[in-house]
């Protein structure tokens, strides 16, 4: 570049250039919202849909590109778009694939910041869905009609923690030509694969896999993001079309954090799941307790499901558990037990090293009380990274605010 007459266009305009091929562990943090073309011509005819150039930040940057590669391999697909929530991530794909007129089956155990889209948005636009039971075939398969255009399956399920047949749901809807989406948040593309559901067998798997980046994949409690992974080149288009009309985007610095933490995802996955699963024993012990849900139990509900379909050893379940506290306790003595906790805080969302409490009230999140739930009050626990032992003697010392 020629000699520059003022020093300050030199902080804008530089001559020099850093060398080309930076090689370290982790992949460059690139932010844009402008990217440069060399040429008008370029400019004009840069393609943006598959991944050969750069043309707007939106459009996807170098950290996004290998984002997008890294969980498309973790989770068995070919294609991912990024979302900045895991909540966008399934909005998103309501918004590219449904059209008025259609209709959507959500199962009863449904991540329940859904439904609200259906009830207050999708609802003005002609767009409607079905409740369905998730441990019954023939109820989702009944629900089934000519509007019928995509099944949500979600396993475990929210809260309660049920392991549906997906194998059995994804068959059925295959048989009717419907569109099946995994909320694979919980399984994180680590307990099993949602695109190949019986290895060496007959193809089987799930057309989308959505995923809240938010739990275990940034694993800080600090990032919101989410994916929509895909297999079918068609079904991919549409949902990167969806997305760029609609301008969903990924800040640099966060797609940098998950980057930072997948490496290690799969041991903080081993780890919470083995924590939750020795304190899940351990609370079906206590007479506080008149159930604990936890898929690895014998007796929770989809066992058996959970036990064909995913990894056998430590990893193949998340570190999620929730008790059904008995109901001779009061609102409020359940509250006080919540409270009295020291290691376990009061908050949403999980996949952090912070374990994490939150009490639900059934009664107001499902069409009717699920027949294999007992009564009572459920609390959901997320076991973090902290020592069990801890936190076994921190679940023992809050019990006692339930006698008060
Ligand atoms: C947390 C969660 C979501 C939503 O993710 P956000 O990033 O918090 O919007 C969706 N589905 C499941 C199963 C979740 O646990």
């Amino acid at each position: 570049m020629e000699r520059l007459t003022h020093p300050t266009t030199g902080l804008i305009h530089h001559p020099y250039s850093a060398p080309q091929g930076f090689d370290a562990p982790m992949p460059g943090v690139f932010k844009a919202s402008t990217v440069f073309f060399p040429t008008v011509a370029a400019l004009r005819s840069r393609e943006w849909k598959d991944k050969s150039a750069y043309t707007y930040g939106l459009h996807g940057t170098p950290t996004t590109f290998v984002l997008e590669e890294r969980l498309s391999t973790l989770e068995g697909g070919l294609q991912c778009v990024l979302a900045p929530s895991g909540l966008a991530a399934l909005a998103l794909v309501a918004l590219a694939l449904l059209q008025s007129g259609d209709e959507v089956l959500l199962p009863d155990n449904a991540y329940s910041a859904y439904k609200p889209l259906f009830d207050c948005e999708l609802k003005h636009w002609g767009i409607s869905y079905q409740v369905y039971n998730p441990m019954d075939i023939a109820d989702m398969q009944a629900r089934i009609s000519a509007r019928t255009r995509l099944v949500w399956i979600e396993a475990a399920g929210s809260v309660t923690l049920e392991f549906p047949d997906i194998r059995a749901l994804v068959r059925t809807c295959k048989a009717h030509g419907v569109l099946v989406a995994l909320d694979n948040t919980w399984g994180a593309g680590l307990a099993f694969n949602p695109f190949d559901l019986q290895p060496g067998m007959e193809p089987l798997g799930v057309d989308i896999s959505a995923h809240a980046l938010t739990k275990y994949p940034s694993g800080g409690g600090d990032v919101l993001m989410g994916s929509v992974i895909t297999r079918d080149p068609d079904l991919h288009m549409k949902i990167k079309l969806t997305h760029m009309r609609l301008g969903l985007n990924v800040g640099a610095n966060d797609a940098e954090a998950v980057l930072r933490a997948l490496p290690s995802m799969p041991l903080r996955y081993q780890a919470h799941d083995q924590s939750a699963r020795a304190l899940a024993l351990w609370c079906q012990s206590r007479p506080e307790f008149a159930q604990v849900l936890h898929p690895a139990l014998p007796d929770s509900p989809g066992h058996a499901h959970w036990k064909s379909l995913c990894k056998t050893g430590l990893g193949a379940a998340a570190g999620l558990f929730s008790v059904v506290i008995s109901p001779r306790y009061a609102q409020n003595q359940v509250d006080a037990f919540c409270e009295a906790l020291r290691l376990f805080r009061i908050g949403y969302s999980w996949g952090g090293p912070i374990s994490l409490v939150v009490p639900y009230n059934l009664n107001s999140m499902r069409q009717t009380w699920p027949e294999h739930i007992a009564r009572g009050t459920v609390v959901r626990f997320a076991i973090g990274l902290e020592a069990v032992e801890d936190l076994r003697a921190d679940l023992e010392q809050a019990l006692n605010a339930l006698l008060q």
